[in-house]
């Protein structure tokens, strides 16, 4: 199965998200967008894998030392692919965030996993296959929405599948943040 974990955005938070999905490809951009449910954060992307419970393992190491935090959208950006380009809203990179996806990272590696190492690159897919121009004017965008707050308090084990030419994920597992130092917090 494909594997892979991230942050669920809440139900008005993935409504409008796709309102600006709906907004981008209407001036012009063209491309797909996700439907509503299928909006998320991804911290580590760990592909095929047989072992759901390892990773689950891993996630509840790593978010049991992390704190819950809110996370902020920032600027809209673009990966060109030769088949089309992602389209994507930034999340700004806030230390609470880059320290939950370095020690999933690591976790899940001691596990056996051996996800890419690419630098964390914080986005939400909003189009893809789409086509944008060159000079697509994306700093002009920034002007009309202030962006969006979500408050994180778990991250979840994804299984990404196909049925049909519809995209799915499917949550295996949630690990809630901070419960070791809630615990020492009790025992103090
Ligand atoms: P599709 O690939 O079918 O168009 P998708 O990219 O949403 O759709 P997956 O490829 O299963 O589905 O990816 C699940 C999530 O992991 C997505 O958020 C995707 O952007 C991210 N992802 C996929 N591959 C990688 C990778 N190599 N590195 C980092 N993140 C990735
Ligand atoms: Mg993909």
């Amino acid at each position: 199965m494909r594997l892979f974990t991230a942050v669920e955005f809440s139900p008005a938070n993935r409504e409008a998200l796709r309102q600006r999905a709906l907004a981008l490809q209407e001036k012009g951009l063209g491309g797909r967008t996700p439907r509503a449910e299928n909006y998320h954060l991804t911290l580590v992307f760990l592909g095929e894998s047989q072992n759901p419970q390892a990773a689950a393992a891993a996630m509840e190491q790593a978010a049991a030392r992390c704190q819950p935090f809110t996370l902020k959208t920032g600027a809209y950006g673009c990966f060109r692919r030769s088949g089309g380009h992602i389209c994507w809203l930034g999340v700004e990179p806030d230390k609470e965030l880059l320290i939950l996806q370095r020690l999933l990272l690591a976790r899940l590696r001691e596990q056996g996993f051996r996800p890419e190492d690419r630098p964390y690159r914080p986005h939400i897919t909003l189009l893809r296959q789409a086509q944008t121009p060159a000079d697509f004017p994306w700093r002009d965008l920034a002007g009309d929405w202030p962006g969006l707050t979500q408050p994180v308090r778990r991250i979840v084990l994804m299984q990404s599948s196909r049925a049909g030419d519809q995209l799915r994920y499917t949550p295996l597992a949630y690990a809630d943040l901070g419960r070791e130092e809630n615990k020492t917090e009790r025992e103090l």
